[in-house]
């Protein structure tokens, strides 16, 4: 039977647009002294405008700005990424008109880099600058392009490139998207709370810090060009750390609270109120999914992949991201309430 207490604050939540999926994870959110936070989608809206783009080193190559677009539109007609539904429709703003014959074949995701495809019998890439050095192309972007695209990421955009193999680097371009209005003052809030805010992201190093500093996370919590498997092993390693002594609610033990922790966190984990602190996931999407399901507390943004929301404790349906401090907030005070 479940405290009184965790039913007002499940419905409490509820009310906010905040689905918690049970009483277990307002205790592991009274005990968050941790969040990781993904940067595309969470702690922005993760929809993108292409800014420029670049093609000086495309015209040497005999391949018009028009040709350009339409590799570019045609590689991100096949994509998932948030960045691909900007792309197709700036191709189709410079007149590209894409027929039931311009597909890609063999399309791949190519994890962390970009995707790949064959149009016209020739590989097509498009990516960012990893992708671009892996393939030995980075001679071929040019001094100008290579200016740009640094210029582009420290102002907080995503480079990425279009390149052929055999022919190198055709463009450079630069999207961006918007920090949501209520990251910054949740972010601030949290670390009010005594709360560590660190970014987890995909992106590149110079978007990451730009927007890292708009939402003001610390720099050194910054952890850029991760892969999944690098966004679970962070929540691992955070997972490892001993509790902070001085925190009051780590040394509380109740037996009703151990009883809540074995039920659901299994023998591997430690009980709740054990002495170590809880780490939380915000993320939206299908590379935060296994971080989601690694960390104490899982947050889904509601327009994430569905996978995130399967894998999380917790829905922000409305996507709004200062529910996190709500969230957090109602769980200490529920567990002060049971204390
Ligand atoms: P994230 O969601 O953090 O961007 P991803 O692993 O999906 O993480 O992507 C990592 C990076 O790879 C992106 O930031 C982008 O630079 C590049 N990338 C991924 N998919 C595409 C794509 N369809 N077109 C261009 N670049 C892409
Ligand atoms: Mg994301």
């Amino acid at each position: 039977s479940t405290p009184v207490a965790y039913v007002a604050g499940l419905g409490a939540t509820a009310k906010k647009g905040i689905i918690v999926k049970g009483g277990i994870h307002l205790e592991a959110l009274s005990a968050v002294k941790t969040i990781a936070c993904d940067k595309t989608g969470t702690l922005t809206h993760g929809e993108f405008n292409l800014l420029e783009l670049y093609c000086a080193v495309g015209k040497l190559k005999g391949y018009t700005r028009l040709e350009i677009f339409r590799l570019l539109a045609i590689m991100e007609a096949e994509s998932s990424h948030p960045m691909a539904v900007s792309l197709v429709k700036a191709a189709k703003n410079e007149g590209v008109e894409l027929t039931s014959e311009d597909i890609a074949t063999s399309h791949t995701i190519l994890k962390g880099e970009g995707v790949e495809g064959e149009i016209d019998g020739e590989t097509v890439y498009v990516g960012n600058l990893k992708l671009i050095e892996r393939l030995g192309m980075l001679p071929s972007v040019g001094d100008i392009a290579l200016n740009k695209a640094a210029k582009w990421s420290s102002n907080g955009g995503t480079v990425g490139f279009v390149a052929i193999e055999n022919v190198g680097v055709l463009c450079v371009f630069v999207v961006a998207d918007k920090v949501r209005n209520e990251s910054k003052i949740a972010v601030r809030q949290l670390q009010n709370m005594g709360i560590e805010v660190f970014m987890l992201t995909g992106d590149g190093k110079g978007a990451a810090d730009a927007i890292a500093k708009q939402v003001g996370i610390k720099p050194e919590n910054v952890k850029s060009q991760l892969l999944p498997i690098d966004k679970l092993n962070f929540i691992k390693t955070m997972k490892l750390k001993p509790a902070n002594e001085e925190t009051p609610l780590m040394t509380n033990r109740s037996t009703r609270s151990e009883h809540y922790s074995s039920d659901v966190e299994g023998s591997n984990k430690v009980g709740l109120f054990s002495k170590r602190d809880k780490v939380m996931m915000c993320g939206d999407g299908v590379n935060d999914a296994p971080a989601l399901a690694c960390a104490d507390v899982g947050v889904a943004m509601g327009t994430g992949a569905a996978i995130a929301m399967e894998t999380a404790d917790v829905a922000l349906i409305n996507n709004n991201i200062q529910n996190i401090v709500y969230c957090v907030s109602m769980g200490r005070k529920v567990v002060t309430v049971i204390k």
